[in-house]
């Protein structure tokens, strides 16, 4: 069985998150940088809220999506007040 791999010549990926690091032909990111990708956009939304969507789209994985809108949620909340504590939802 010939089990040469003709394909040798995979492209060598750079990281996702745009460091420009190379990494594995199966990696999308350097160790962590998921995580750093996922800020940057959403400090992107942050800035240009209408382009959230496209924004969002450049990362590779609906976790991470999730990741960058809690990190967008929590950037454009309302700072807490110090001490006052408002009721909650008194439902
Ligand atoms: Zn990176």
């Amino acid at each position: 069985m010939n089990t040469k791999v003709t394909a040798t010549q995979i492209p060598l990926n750079t990281c996702a998150c745009t460091c420009g690091e190379p990494v594995g032909p199966k990696a999308t990111y350097r160790p962590g940088h998921d995580a750093r990708h996922a800020g940057m956009v959403a400090r992107a939304v942050v800035e240009n809220p209408k382009q959230a969507k496209a924004l969002l789209a450049t990362l590779p994985s609906d976790a991470l999506r999730a990741k960058a809108q809690r990190a967008v949620a929590r950037a454009t909340a309302p700072k807490p007040e110090p001490k006052a504590k408002t009721e909650e939802q008194a439902a």
